[in-house]
Parts: C-alpha cells; structure tokens; sequence
C-alpha cells in the first residue's frame, strides 16, 4: 500500500460510508485529526444551544420550579433510560449521577452485600484495570471484611469460585484497547454463584452491549468519552431489575429515599433504578448530557461496530505501511472479537525520543491521541466522527514523526 493508494482508498471508505453525515453533528476542528473520544468526547453542536437555555430560561426564569416543570427531578432516571438503549437494558435500569469511580463503590459494596458473607469473602478485581475501580474495590473490601484478589480478565471465568462475592471487570482494557468476553465471563461469574460488576468506561457508545440480555448484575460507566457528554459529565449505575429490591447501597442519600421530601430521619429506599442515586443531581452536565445523546437517535450500534472494526483494520494498515519497521507495535489485539474501538502502539524510545515525546510531536503536528506511560501510543476512534481519512493522516504523520523527516 503506497501513500498514494492510502488516501484514495481512505477517500473511497469515507464516500461508502453510511455514518458519514454523522459528523457534522459535531463541532470539530477540521484541521485536527482528534483521535482522544476514548478519553473526552468531541461536543455535539446542540450541547451549547441546550445549555444557554437551561441556564438562561429554566434556571435564570424558573428558578426553584424547574425542578418540577422542566423536568430536573427525574432527569437521573430519564437520561438513563436513554443510555440503557445504548448498553442493552430495558427502561428503569440506570440511573445517572455521581462519577464512574463512586459508582464503582456503590455497586461493588452492594453486589458484596447480596452475597452469603460467611461463605463467600473474595473480590476479584480486573489486574489490569483502571486504577480508581481498584482502588476503591480495595477499599469496598476493606469495609466489608472480604479479601481482594487480583486476576487477568481473561481468567476471570475460570478464577471465581465458591468464596467469589463479585468479580469487577473492565468491559475494554483501557491501556490496551482488549475486548474481553461480557457473555462469557458473566455466565461464568454466575454459575459459581457470584455478581458482576462491569465498567463499560470503553465500550458505552463504543460497541453494542447487551446487559440484559446477557444476564449482568451491575454495570457502571463513563458519559464523557463515547458518549460525548462533556468533561465531568455525570456516569451510569445499571442495576439489573431481579436485583433492585435488594439493592442496599453504601451511599443512601436523600435523593434515593422513597419519599425525599419527607425530610425523614429514617431512611427508606426508593423504588427501582432511583435507589442508586445520592443527592442532588449535576442538572447543569446532566442536561448537557442529554443534549449530547440525540446524536444517538436513530444510530444502529451495530453500524457503529462494523465502522469502528474498519477504522481500527485500516489505521492498522496504514501503520504497517507508513511507519518505519520495528518502531511501534500493536499492544491491540488484532482478532476483532478481542478489540475495543482504539489501537494502542508501544514505541520504544528511539531518535524521535520516547513515546510521550513523539504524541507530543503528533499533537503539534495536529494529530491528537494520547500517551499513557511508560510506552504506550493511544488512538480513540469514535464512530460518529472520525474519518477514514483522519486514521491515514494519523498514521502518515506517525510514520513522519518517527521518520525525523517529513516525507511529502
Ligand atoms: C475513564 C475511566 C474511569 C474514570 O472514572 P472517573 O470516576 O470518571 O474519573 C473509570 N474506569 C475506567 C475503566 C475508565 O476508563
């Protein structure tokens, strides 16, 4: 593949494609190739439109009654039906507040106490996963006497066993892009008699995800990355509906009490996916959120997926070709069922410098992906707006980059 018939070929997929038009839903930067959506989204342009009014009309106007006539109050509930379309579960499921990493709390120590304590003591956190999930895992142990355990998300099928309360695992590595296995792992999570919890942080927006139907107990994510939320836009809590009566949060606010304006000093838990809020909602990035989600309207994720796997395939290709053999390799898997929606490439130091060096030169250079130490290059793909044309120019200015030359 020369350079030439890159671009043509880049040109040729972005005139096939069926999610093209999506893009211009988005307020980007032509001149930028923005390949970070795996980190923070790129605003959709009625975000900005949606916000003015609720800060000037229903805020500034309404006041105190926007709570009730504009719909603040059950925006939580609301916002997360409309995620749940995205992840697979049936309205009355997820609810929206809080960040991905206190949802991890509530649904770790809640999963914990559904389970027979005296015979089941063990965690299984994801070895490879965000930090703040395990952080907070240990700390939702702690509190709860169990003992933490460490495994590969690829052996957690085969690791839970009678002692296992949950097992929290990451839906998509984040450092290396890895897909792993939610219907098996779940499956097997429960035929040893213990919960799920899965943090869809890369994958919500990302790829089709089915909770329901694949039987997860919890699941948490991110608003911010594929779902274009905002920076610090509020995450999800999906509690599986067999599950939410006995749901018994670690963090039982007013706003999860059935009747919060009682200003009872008992507490008594709400009803359904409410029970997992806390307090008051962020309305302000709740509300950009829900502006961002309507360039989901309509979106088939099933075309989201065949695009990103393309996207993926052809940076990939164009690496191979652009880049100088032996300066970078895929730490993403190659098989499509093990992929999530970026690549990420290990760069070795070399003439260019290390690889924190050389995403600063591609950022320079308008190609913006991120570094995540020691070695590790990433590249987000976002279905909705990144072009096939963006994944040539992303790998020809790597290949530039590392070169120490420009080559056109
Ligand atoms: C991005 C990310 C988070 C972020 O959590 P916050 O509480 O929003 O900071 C958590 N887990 C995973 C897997 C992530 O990728």
């Amino acid at each position: 593949m020369s350079d030439a018939a890159s671009a043509e070929e880049a040109a040729a997929l972005d005139a096939a494609d069926g999610l093209a038009l999506k893009r211009a839903e988005f307020d980007l930067d032509d001149g930028v190739v923005y390949l970070d959506g795996n980190s923070l989204g790129a605003p959709p342009r009625g975000v900005a439109g949606r916000l003015s009014d609720v800060v000037g009309r229903e805020w500034g106007r309404l006041g105190i009654r926007a709570w009730e006539e504009s719909g603040w109050w059950t925006a939580p509930e609301r916002v997360g039906d409309r995620i749940g379309r995205l992840v697979g579960a049936a309205p009355g499921q997820v609810v929206v507040g809080d960040s991905t990493s206190v949802n991890v709390f509530k649904a770790v120590v809640a999963a914990v106490r559904l389970a027979d304590t005296a015979s089941r003591d063990e965690v299984l956190v994801d070895a490879a996963t965000f930090p703040t999930d395990g952080y907070l895992a240990r700390s939702a142990a702690r509190m709860t006497g169990c003992r933490i355990r460490a495994v590969d998300a690829a052996d957690m099928a085969r690791e839970a066993g009678p002692r296992t309360a949950v097992a929290l695992v990451n839906h998509v590595d984040y450092r290396t892009g890895r897909l792993h296995d939610l219907p098996a792992v779940t499956a097997a999570v429960r035929a040893a008699g213990a919960r799920t919890v899965w943090d869809l942080c890369h994958s919500a927006g990302a790829l089709p995800v089915r909770l329901d139907a694949d039987g997860a107990d919890f699941a948490v994510g991110c608003t911010y990355k594929y779902l274009n939320g905002g920076p610090g836009a509020p995450a999800f809590l999906y509690v599986r509906r067999a599950l939410q009566d006995r749901f018994d949060s670690p963090l039982p606010g007013w706003n999860s009490h059935a009747d919060p304006f009682a200003m009872d000093p008992a507490y008594a838990p709400a009803d359904g996916a409410v029970r997992g809020r806390v307090g008051t909602p962020e309305i302000l990035s709740l509300l950009a959120l829900d502006a961002a989600l309507d360039v989901w309207d309509g979106v088939d994720l099933a075309a989201v997926r065949a695009k990103s796997l393309a996207l993926t395939d052809f940076f990939l290709r164009c690496v191979e070709a652009y880049v100088p053999q032996g300066r970078v390799a895929s730490v993403t898997p190659g098989a499509h069922a093990e992929r999530g929606s970026q690549v990420s490439l290990r760069c070795a130091a070399g003439p260019a410098g290390g690889a924190g060096d050389v995403m600063a030169e591609l950022i320079r250079r308008g190609v913006v992906g991120d570094f995540r130490r020691p070695d590790v290059l990433r590249f987000g793909f976002t279905p909705l707006y990144t072009r096939f044309a963006d994944a040539e120019r992303a790998a020809r200015v790597l290949g530039e980059v590392l070169e120490g030359a420009r080559r056109r």
